[in-house]
């Protein structure tokens, strides 16, 4: 059977695209289905961590990222003044001489990956659509909204949690459920004292966290525990941090509480959360990313593991092999990786639902074997 030449891939977000960079870079096919439009790509900050970095070096972009964000080494808590607690420092797991982990603005990652997936000659169809399927004992052709029909030798659902490939490939049985907590994100400036990922923590267990983005920016959130709400209107979710973050002195907490509804990003979103197990293909189609794996963000590692699928989907198909052995193993390797950071993502977030010091106490220690998973090879 025939190595495989040419991939299309439905979805071009974090995953889609770093995917079309690594098939790029050894002269595979490209072409990206993406629902959205370029400008309507917003979105707060994002912050990746040394696998994430380590994954990106492997398609040369890791120093390109850190440049563009903001990178950083180490995890503080402040009281609800803003009083240093206690500091504890990430791990380097990239290389000794760059940090632990950036924060960058998701369109700027998106940007980034963009410029060089199409400066390397993948094609995006944007504002575009998979409206059918078939597959051939050849390859796959799917029929676009915008008429064209195009064919490659395998396809690769990168349509993220909601995957629409997914349902097309296995059915609704296996959706994203609401894990019981949601995050209001606020995109801020970032205080100069701003070196590392922050938690703001008052004596009751009420918890604001912080990432640096870039030089300028930053980003606040506040884990939401609770029935899944309905859609919350802008001046909901407003009226919502000013309540959260009233309790805390910390003068740039003050800040964001003054300017909540003209915030120039505040939103809130629901986590929710599947880890589908094997098989993550059928026939010539293969998911990667939140698709497959959706997990609540404590660890900070969705976006991470969809950039690592990425590149060792690259790997694999790099090796030459027919695409059942190739989608089986890329399956074989990623699975086993994923299951247990998000299975300790999600264990920090059942236990931050019962918000005390103690619970603060247990997170952290979660948060350190997170971190140790994710510093393995991959
Ligand atoms: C509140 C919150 C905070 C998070 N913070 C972090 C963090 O700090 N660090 C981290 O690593 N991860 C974080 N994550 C997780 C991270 O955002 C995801 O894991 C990551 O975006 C997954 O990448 P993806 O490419 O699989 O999917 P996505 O980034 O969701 O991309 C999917 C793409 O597919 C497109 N698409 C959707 N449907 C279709 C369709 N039918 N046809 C064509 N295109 C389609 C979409 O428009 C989109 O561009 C967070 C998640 C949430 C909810």
């Amino acid at each position: 059977m025939a190595a495989i030449r040419s991939v299309t891939i439905v979805g071009g977000g974090i995953g889609g695209l770093t995917l079309a960079v690594a098939l790029r870079q050894i002269g595979v096919e490209v072409r990206i289905i993406e629902k959205g439009d370029r400008a309507s790509r917003l979105g707060t900050g994002i912050s990746l961590l040394g696998n994430a970095l380590r994954a990106l070096d492997r398609i040369g972009l890791a120093d390109t990222c850190i440049a563009r964000g903001y990178g950083y080494d180490c995890l503080k808590t402040r009281d609800a003044a803003g009083e240093l607690l206690d500091e504890i420092a990430l791990p380097r797991t990239f290389r000794p001489d760059r940090p632990g982990a950036f924060g960058i603005m998701r369109p700027v990652l998106a940007q980034i990956l963009e410029n060089e997936a199409t400066s390397l000659g993948a094609a995006i169809d944007f504002e575009t659509t998979v409206e059918d399927l078939e597959e051939t004992a050849d390859g796959v052709t799917l029929a676009l909204s915008s008429g064209e029909k195009v064919c490659s030798d395998i396809v690769v659902g990168a349509d993220g949690a909601n995957s629409a490939m997914r349902e097309r490939l296995f059915g609704t049985a296996l959706k994203p459920e609401y894990c019981g907590q949601g995050g209001l994100r606020y995109t801020a400036l970032r205080p100069a004292e701003m070196n590392g990922v922050t938690f703001y923590r008052d004596t009751v267990g009420n918890a604001v966290g912080a990432i640096p983005l870039s030089d300028e920016k930053c980003y606040y959130f506040i884990l939401e525990t609770g029935e899944r709400p309905g859609h919350l209107s802008q001046t909901e979710v407003a009226d919502l941090w000013q309540e959260r973050v009233a309790g805390f002195s910390a003068p740039e907490l003050v800040e964001t509480v003054r300017h909540a509804h003209q915030a120039e990003a505040l939103s809130y979103r629901p986590f929710d959360v599947l880890m589908m197990p094997r098989p993550w293909h059928k026939g010539r189609i293969v998911l990667i990313g939140d698709a497959v794996h959706s997990m609540s963000p404590q660890l900070t590692s969705g976006g991470g593991m969809a950039i690592e699928d990425a590149v060792v989907l690259a790997e694999e198909i790099s090796a030459g092999r027919d695409f059942t052995a190739t989608l089986a193993r890329f399956e074989n390797r990623r699975e086993p990786r994923v299951r247990p950071i998000l299975e300790t993502s999600l264990a920090i977030c059942r236990n931050e639902q019962n918000p005390s010091l103690a619970a603060h106490g247990k997170s952290m220690d979660l948060l350190q074997r997170g971190y140790a998973l994710l510093a393995d090879a991959f």
